[in-house]
């Protein structure tokens, strides 16, 4: 008790130290991976140290570490921070439930059934549909295709895959895609890969030929990941075209909404995922767009017995007490799980839906800011589709691959690169909602700061590129 109080007092003198380095020094110190265990003592040993050691060391550990959270921060699907949800976190810690059952997780089981319950009723899902939460949004891709897979054939769950199946998916889709087909005894190269148009979404009359070709060559097919949005452009499919096709072919239609499913909560860009509700599973992470610290991963499927088909298992061990509905862990994939609901409710209970939408809606705004101010401007050359909080271009014909590595080893910006047709550019994520036009203004005036500075080495680089 007196040494957790300790450690929770060293908790907020660490936390004050990360937070001002956070100003000062928005990039930590690059520690090249070859170098680390010679810049940095992270051994162990037989015997312990002091705590004056201890604490020192881990604030060292603590500060050199990227700081996802700060202002210069860009390079993936995910910065910031919401307060109320990071406080909903750290208490899911300290309380330590696993959310298989009722009798060990209490009401923190009502806090995940009522998350999934306004999500469900969100995107007009009926009453009889269910969800979960998982370690993240691959593994909602996984637990989807499974469903989809002991949904097609029943048989499969007790006796494997006898005859191949084939699941279809956008050429721009997730990656999960291909190895969660490996892990479900479908096969990697029983994916499909379908063309996308110029803004990233699959064409629908594409996804029906491959399924002729499939049919005509005695193929299975089952099963379709559409993508909402797409990790790189951040594009949306078409989910209403796609969901006739794969009604009138019986393929589970399944809307990975990681990146961009949270779109739910706005009035102004739900029309994105229009659809929706005529798909067997849907997921989002509130990790990406809402701000949630990692994972909080959330999957809803239309019909609960899909989950419970594919995910049930007796363990008398375990399930001693209440009803099945009432003991989540009957439903999932892992057997101890992290309570992840708890992030988003705090956060939810705090601000409301109204507030949630909030978050969505203003990040597209500061896509939309950062969007006019490269399409203003001559220097810049700008990709990707509009309605997306990825912003993609290419700065002065400079290679992006160039730019982003120097900008982070420089402790510049943090910011990463994409591909899309054989071309490559800066993906610029606006994802972190504690960002307002300020930030987004200033990337731009440090990159170009750079470029400036450091013009020999770009011109020449940049003339060898084109
Ligand atoms: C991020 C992402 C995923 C993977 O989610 P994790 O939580 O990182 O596993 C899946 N699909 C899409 C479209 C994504 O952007």
């Amino acid at each position: 008790m007196q040494e957790l109080n300790k450690d929770l007092d060293q908790f907020r003198i660490i936390t004050e130290a990360l937070l001002n380095d956070e100003t000062e020094n928005p990039v930590s110190e690059l520690i090249p991976a070859d170098k680390l265990f010679e810049e940095m003592d992270l051994s162990l040993q037989e015997e312990g140290i002091s705590d004056d050691k201890f604490y020192n060391s881990l604030t060292d550990l603590v500060l050199k570490t990227p700081k996802t959270a700060s202002a210069h921060f860009f390079n993936q699907l995910f910065g910031g921070r919401q307060s109320k949800a990071v406080l909903g976190d750290l208490l899911a810690v300290i309380l330590n439930n696993s959310m298989y059952t009722y009798k060990v997780a209490g009401p923190q089981v009502g806090i995940e059934k009522e998350i999934i319950k306004q999500v469900v009723e969100k995107i007009g899902y009926p009453s009889k549909s269910s969800g979960t939460i998982a370690a993240g949004g691959s593994m909602n891709n996984f637990m989807a295709l499974i469903m989809a897979r002991d949904h097609f054939d029943s048989d499969i769950k007790q006796n494997g895959v006898r005859k191949s199946l084939i699941a279809y998916s956008s050429k721009d889709s997730h990656y999960s895609n291909a190895k969660n087909a490996a892990f479900a005894g479908i096969g990697k190269d029983n994916v499909k890969y379908v063309a996308t148009n110029k803004a990233g979404q699959i064409i629908p009359s594409e996804f029906e030929k491959a399924i002729l070709e499939d049919l005509s060559n005695g193929n299975r097919p089952f099963f379709l990941n559409a993508t909402a949005a797409t990790t790189v452009y951040g594009a949306y499919d078409p989910i209403n075209e796609l969901a006739d096709i794969c009604e009138k072919y019986k393929i589970w239609l399944h809307v990975d909404g990681a990146y961009g499913g949270a779109v739910l909560f706005s009035e102004k860009y739900k029309h994105l995922i229009s659809g929706v509700e005529r798909s067997n599973s849907f997921a989002f992470n509130a990790h990406k767009m809402l701000g949630t610290p990692l994972s909080c991963s959330i999957l809803l499927v239309k019909d609960k017995q899909n989950l419970d088909y594919s995910f049930s298992n007796d363990a008398t061990y375990l399930y001693q007490t209440h009803d099945d509905d009432f003991n989540p862990g009957k439903t999932s994939f892992q057997c101890g799980r992290r309570n992840d609901a708890l992030k988003l409710w705090t956060l939810w209970k705090s601000v409301g839906s109204r507030g949630l939408e909030k978050i969505v809606d203003h990040q597209f705004a500061l896509a939309d800011f950062a969007r006019e101010y490269v399409t203003n401007n001559p220097d810049y050359q700008v990709y990707g589709p509009g309605d997306s909080v990825s912003v993609c271009f290419n700065y002065k014909g400079i290679d992006p691959k160039i730019i982003c590595s120097k900008l982070y080893e420089d402790r510049e910006l943090v910011v990463g690169y994409g591909e899309f047709d054989g071309v490559e550019f800066i993906r610029f994520v606006t994802i972190n909602a504690n960002n307002s036009e300020k930030e987004i203004l200033n990337f731009f005036s440090v990159l170009e700061s750079y470029v400036e500075e450091k013009q020999d080495l770009f011109l020449t680089r940049a003339g060898k590129t084109e």
